[in-house]
């Protein structure tokens, strides 16, 4: 079963944190996947004019992608500057339309910052036009309408918390001890983002953040690393588990359920 797989999130090296090994794995699998960014990410140096920096992030993004078989494409929004408006959803409707996705991972719809939060937004909004052929998308070579909504995942937050710091709970979580390797080859690709972090976010070391954060996941269903994926459940979003399937369920588990309150 070869589907068409789209990973959407806002900046490069999102995806490759949240989703790298998942994505990694659907490769194995022999999935066509496009992973895209809405920005080249702009605001990431403190050194680089924005023209310069975003021209490194999109052959970083590229050369990650690659490292899976996986095309990449920009948006090309700006940091700082996405927006739920007409031409965004626009916009993003006619990149669904160009990939043609039977399934799409995108941004948690609550995360800690808001390109992350207006991306899953825009998505979300973009499966449900994509299909629709009166929503016009003013691209002047514009691809036809899908036949139908594509299946839509959220990753988890960065992080796996929310805006308070709890903990979001996953539908299921994949086990990427398989694929954690080449989970680190994607995001060090993203080579001109470890210095940037270090001095923005007084984060060092990228690569073990990234580990740290990928064990929580896992241990939360007793693997040793692990990626946390939500369907979306809005009506009429295809709702039959297609990630499990192209993964195999020897691959998912299912967490226990988190105390809330
Ligand atoms: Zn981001």
């Amino acid at each position: 079963m070869i589907k068409r797989i789209l990973s959407i999130h806002a900046h490069p090296d999102d995806a490759e944190i949240l989703a790298g090994g998942t994505l990694a794995l659907l490769a194995h699998a022999g999935q066509k996947i496009t992973i895209v960014t809405m920005t080249p990410g702009d605001c990431g140096s403190a050194e680089l004019a924005p023209g310069e920096i975003s021209a490194v992030r999109r052959k970083e993004a590229e050369h990650a992608a690659a490292a899976i078989g996986a095309e990449y494409l920009c948006a090309e929004f700006r940091d700082l500057g996405i927006y739920t408006d007409d031409n965004a959803r626009r916009r993003v409707t006619e990149i669904l339309r160009k990939t043609r996705p039977d399934l799409i991972l995108t941004s948690s719809p609550v995360d800690y910052m808001i390109d992350h939060e207006t991306t899953s937004s825009l998505v979300r909004d973009a499966c449900f036009g994509a299909p629709v052929r009166n929503y016009l998308t003013g691209d002047l070579n514009p691809a036809t309408p899908l036949d139908a909504i594509p299946h839509l995942y959220f990753m988890d937050p960065i992080g796996g918390v929310d805006r308070d710091g709890r903990p979001i709970q996953p539908d299921f979580i994949v086990n990427v001890e398989p694929a954690f390797e080449e989970k680190k080859i994607m995001l060090s690709r993203h080579r001109s983002q470890r210095e940037w972090l270090l001095k923005h976010h007084g984060i060092d070391d990228y690569l073990d953040t990234m580990e740290r954060w990928t064990r929580e996941c896992g241990r939360r269903a007793g693997l040793e690393f692990g990626e946390g994926f939500r369907l979306y459940k809005g009506h009429p979003y295809p709702q039959s588990p297609l990630l499990e399937e192209l993964l195999g369920e020897n691959l998912v588990k299912r967490p226990p359920a988190q105390p809330t309150g």
